[in-house]
């Protein structure tokens, strides 16, 4: 079966195609290479890929023309929450003008399933400890509310033309593929693991802690990492499930375990063995002060679990990753 994947050669999406061609799907891959990279469909061993934009509707009929493609996983997006409240325009002409692009020729060509990368940034701050599907969508920054709008778009594409959906929220994606073949790559990078662990290969001096005044027990801000082949999993999941049930389906993809800023770089230093200045700095704009997530909707209605809960696993296997890539270049 073909599936269609979008944003193939970036960091989640790249994950997600490995592991559907390992579970015997066959990924087509979209992808402008803006923030992905050629190196990662060679080492997930994708053959089938397009170079292009999910907002041209001649490229995604040329497509559809040369592979019967059953379902579509959306990656491609705009994704560092900083930029979002910066360049709100490109958030939201790339992540929510060109999504639309990619719906309506997915209606044209008869799609039946449309997986979307969500975001726990569509809840915003959050007024429980632990996040279920039903808490509030009130996002705090523009990344954020680009996702919700798809989600409410996705809803109103089913009600219209049938089109199903499978919405996933991700709390932090982390980690890489054990075979250390594949994993995080962003150009800039300002996700806090990689960067932990650039401080610790001497690609930087120091690593920041951005913002040590928050209403938690060290200060510094608590998110839920969840490793990127669990994640990849859920989708996997969800599309079968979507497909045979002809259903839609939200879920939050997290670990329902939260660990702050300070207690990942503890865990990094320990994993490495090596030390690194740490810098408190002040708060960086649109953070929320905790996002931890419930996955029990997921696991009770698909039967996902994690493979890899523990942050000290999903850390090594970014640190084998960082070691080899850094050790090539
Ligand atoms: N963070 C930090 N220093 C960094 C990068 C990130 O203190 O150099 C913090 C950031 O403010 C957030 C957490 O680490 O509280 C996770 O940030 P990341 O960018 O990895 O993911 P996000 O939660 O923004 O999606």
């Amino acid at each position: 079966m073909k599936i269609l994947v979008t944003g193939g050669a970036g960091y989640i999406g790249c994950h997600t195609a490995h592991k559907l061609k390992n579970s015997g799907y066959q990924p087509v891959v979209l992808d402008n290479l803006v923030y992905g990279h050629k190196d990662s469909l060679r080492n997930a061993g994708i053959t089938d890929h397009y170079i292009g934009d999910i907002g041209d509707c001649y490229l995604l009929r040329r497509i559809f023309a040369e592979h019967e493609i059953q379902a579509v996983m959306h990656f491609s997006a705009y994704a560092y929450v900083g930029e979002s409240v910066c360049k709100p325009d490109l958030y939201y002409r790339n992540n929510v003008v060109n999504t639309i692009r990619l719906l309506d020729s997915c209606v044209e060509e008869g799609i039946k399933c449309f997986v979307f990368s969500s975001s726990c940034a569509t809840y915003g701050v959050a007024q429980t400890e632990i996040i279920q599907e039903s808490h509030a969508q009130n996002p705090v920054n523009p990344y954020g509310r680009s996702k919700l709008m798809v989600e409410q778009i996705l809803k109103d594409y089913e009600t219209a033309f049938g089109l199903n959906h499978v919405i996933l929220r991700y709390f932090n994606a982390a980690g890489a593929d054990p075979s250390g073949l594949i994993g995080e790559d962003h150009d800039p990078e300002t996700h806090l693991i990689p960067l932990v662990l650039y401080a610790a290969l001497g690609l930087r001096e120091n690593i920041k802690i951005f913002g040590t005044d928050y209403n938690t027990p060290d200060g510094s801000c608590i998110r839920d990492y969840i490793h990127v082949n669990d994640l990849a999993h859920a989708h996997i999941l969800g599309m079968k499930h979507s497909l045979e049930k002809r259903e839609s389906l939200i879920f939050n993809l997290g670990n329902g375990k939260g660990y702050s800023v300070r207690e990942v770089i503890e865990v990094c230093k320990k994993i490495t063995k090596i030390d690194f200045p740490v810098i408190e700095e002040k708060r960086r704009a649109g953070d929320p002060p905790i996002l931890v997530g419930s996955s029990r909707k997921i696991n009770e209605v698909l039967g996902w679990e994690p493979e890899f809960p523990d942050l000290e696993k999903i850390i090594s296997h970014a640190w084998t990753w960082h070691k080899k890539r850094h050790a090539i270049d």
